[in-house]
């Protein structure tokens, strides 16, 4: 396994919480980061600091060239047809509201649908309720199935010829429920519709190739794959990035400025509006090379073998609930939980005691908490550092919160 022999890459790993080594199970909500890619962003602040797209200095070319290659590296990582088609943004957040902003709530109109499922991030919902409102359209909910997952007659039946939009995740940050995204876009693409796939915990998981998918638009975030924070990327067909309307408007993502009215630069340009986030989408091709050298397949194997052995570990623990798939069944490299009724919060602060973090509360997804009827879960999510000694800290601590709270 990968895990045990990569730990060193990561200075955080190497430190201990409450007087425990740090097990770090809560990499969905961000990843740790390795030497590379701290050693590109000091480098650049040292060596090569600099806007972009303007100074004719030596400075200003090497910051460019730098934070373009960023951008041929992401490219390459979601086999993306060509650079322009990726749009460096703050994170998978800012990516939908771009493509709500400047695509759907101008192209939608009253009695258009939106498909999504109820499992969503905020982030892939709220968005979408926002245009709903401006525009009239209706929002239809896809049903779940109790393992999490939706069902393939489910999205024919709900993908009617005046659907627009399907939105949905590849992997869901709760239930670690894989969505089969190809098979959906096949779908909505029959009927005119358009797919935007919520990225934030596949692209950083698993092999994603956007023209394999075939999604018009794919967002995703730095942060959750060893990049820095504040970097993230959407991803588009070049025809509905062209009809799609900036979201900023400023310097840098124009072509000719009059007093009355001015014109974009091309994609991706044209969506970069201001000083961009240079160091980070540097730092973002670093972390696209260091995942690309342990290779995305091995990464996803790894987050299968800790899961499958975290499953089997839990379903030792009496009075643990597991949501989602069961074990054998696809799955991401989480498990969400709850120890009887005691509250997640509690048992998080448990497992801090015991240097473990892990996440609880809502996770963003309010109304699939009312769907699993709880106010909270605790959610245990792996990465390629993450090894199966983690698994049984992991069980150690729950063991310690029942018997604390019995
Ligand atoms: N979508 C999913 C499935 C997520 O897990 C997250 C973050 O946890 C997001 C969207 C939002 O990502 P960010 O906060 O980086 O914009």
């Amino acid at each position: 396994m990968i895990g045990a022999e990569i730990r060193n890459d990561f200075p955080i790993l190497q430190q201990e919480i409450n007087g425990h080594p740090l097990v770090y199970l809560d990499s969905a909500a961000t990843s740790q980061k390795p030497r590379p890619v701290i050693e590109v962003l000091k480098r650049y602040y040292e060596t090569d600091n600099s806007n972009v797209h303007r100074g004719v200095h030596t400075l200003g070319s090497r910051a460019t060239e730098a934070y373009e290659l960023a951008r041929e590296k992401v490219a390459r990582f979601i086999n993306a047809p060509s650079p322009e088609q990726v749009i460096f943004t703050r994170g998978t957040t800012e990516s939908i509201n771009m493509v709500a902003y400047g695509y759907a709530r101008l192209q939608l109109k009253a009695g258009d649908r939106i498909v999504l499922t109820p499992s969503e991030h905020h982030s892939n919902l709220i968005p979408w309720q926002q245009v709903a409102k401006v525009t009239g359209a209706q929002l239809h909910y896809l049903p779940l199935q109790p393992d999490g997952t939706i069902r393939l007659e489910d999205v024919r039946e709900a993908v009617t010829a005046n659907t627009k939009l399907v939105a949905i995740a590849q992997v869901s940050n709760v239930l670690g429920t894989i969505h089969p995204v190809k098979e959906i876009a096949h779908i909505a693409h029959a009927a005119g519709a358009l797919v935007v796939v919520d990225g934030a915990q596949s692209v950083p998981h698993m092999p994603v190739d956007v023209q394999d998918l075939d999604c018009d638009f794919l967002a995703f975030s730095g942060h959750k794959m060893c990049g820095p924070t504040g970097i993230g990327v959407l991803y588009g067909k070049r025809k509905w990035l062209e009809q799609m309307e900036p979201t900023y408007f400023g310097g840098e993502m124009i072509d000719i400025v009059e007093l009355y009215d001015s014109t974009w630069k091309d994609i991706p340009w044209k969506f970069e509006g201001g000083t961009p986030i240079i160091a980070g989408a540097i730092g973002l091709g670093a972390a696209v090379d260091y995942l690309t050298d342990i290779g995305m397949e091995a990464i996803r194997d790894h987050d299968r073998q800790v899961v499958d052995y975290a499953l089997d570990r839990l379903s030792e623990v009496q009075g643990l609930t597991i949501y989602g798939p069961p074990r054998g069944g696809e799955r991401g490299g989480l498990v969400t939980f709850n120890l009887g009724r005691v509250h997640a919060h509690d048992v998080s602060t448990v497992l801090d005691s015991e240097g473990i973090a892990i996440r609880a509360g809502h996770h963003c997804a309010q109304p699939l908490m009312r769907i699993l009827g709880v106010p909270s879960t605790a959610r245990a999510s792996f990465y390629l550092y993450n090894t199966k000694a983690d698994v049984d800290a992991l069980v150690h601590g729950l063991q310690t919160a029942k018997e604390f709270f019995q």
